[in-house]
């Protein structure tokens, strides 16, 4: 075993109110591309576009049409991996107390995990804007081929996938919660994120503050790389249940 993992096994045995703090490279072995570092996401579909309030409110067909072709068929296919489920496993033994996600695949919940604070919401779960209904991403897909955008099915307005997107903010008391996670944790796991995007990027300064130990697996480098007592450049899947010991 190579003598970082090691000694970051070690550190995370020690352990005993361990975070995790996961990025979009957690489920790039899972197959969903990540928009930074490698294997960035590419498709005919504009980010700027699919993923922004503004213009999500003027034309919803085109977040549903990128929705019907690309986003539904990537996480209906999509499995938790190794790391999601290392992670899962990490708290049923007693010793992680939450994990943070900027991701919005819910990979983690379907890992197993429990106390997930999915800062950027999930994919997987559509509400009406005007009523506030909850519908699963499967039901409202099958109503897609009828309508697109397709109406809400209780009152006929308008649905929109559980996200963040670009121009809204975070969901009340995510940041706060997760802020606090990290101050009282003595290990911060961060897995798979460039660390470039704040307020989540202040999560390891936070903890390294709070006297926190600070791990950091991610293929290439982060903005945060000085703060990490033990950093591992490797794919999460690979490394994180050596790391975990599961
Ligand atoms: P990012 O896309 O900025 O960076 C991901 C990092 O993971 C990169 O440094 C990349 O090299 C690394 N990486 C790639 N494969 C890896 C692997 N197998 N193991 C470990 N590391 C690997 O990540 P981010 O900062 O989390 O993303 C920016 C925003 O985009 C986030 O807010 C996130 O919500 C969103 N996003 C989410 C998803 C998702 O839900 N799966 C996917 C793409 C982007
Ligand atoms: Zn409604």
């Amino acid at each position: 075993m190579n003598s970082d993992i090691e000694k970051a096994s070690q550190l995370v045995a020690a352990a005993s109110s361990i975070v995790a703090f996961t990025g979009a490279g957690i489920s790039a072995e899972s197959g969903i591309p990540t928009y930074r570092g490698a294997g960035g996401l590419w498709t005919e579909y504009d980010p700027a576009k699919y993923a922004n309030i503004d213009y999500f409110l003027a034309d919803p067909a085109y977040y549903w049409r990128f929705f019907k072709e690309v986003r539904y068929p990537a996480l209906i296919a999509a499995k938790p991996n190794r790391a999601h489920l290392a992670i899962a496993e990490l708290e049923a033994k007693g010793q992680l107390r939450a994990v943070i996600t900027q991701n919005i695949d819910g990979l983690h919940g379907e890992a197993g995990s429990k106390n997930i604070i999915e800062l950027h919401g999930n994919t997987r779960k559509i509400g009406c804007l005007d009523c506030d209904a909850d519908y699963g991403i499967t039901e409202v897909y099958d109503r897609l081929e009828q309508a697109l955008p397709p109406p809400c099915p209780s009152c006929g307005g308008r649905l929109k996938p559980r996200v963040v997107f670009f121009g809204e903010s975070l969901p009340a008391g995510a940041m706060e919660n997760a802020a606090l996670a990290a101050s009282e944790c003595d290990l911060l796991l961060v897995v798979g994120s460039t660390l470039e995007v704040y307020p989540a990027a202040s999560l390891p300064g936070i903890a390294k503050q709070n006297g926190a130990n600070v791990i950091i697996v991610n293929v290439g480098q982060t903005a945060l790389d000085h703060l990490a007592d033990i950093r591992i450049d490797a794919k999460a899947g690979e490394v994180l249940s050596q790391i975990t010991g599961s």
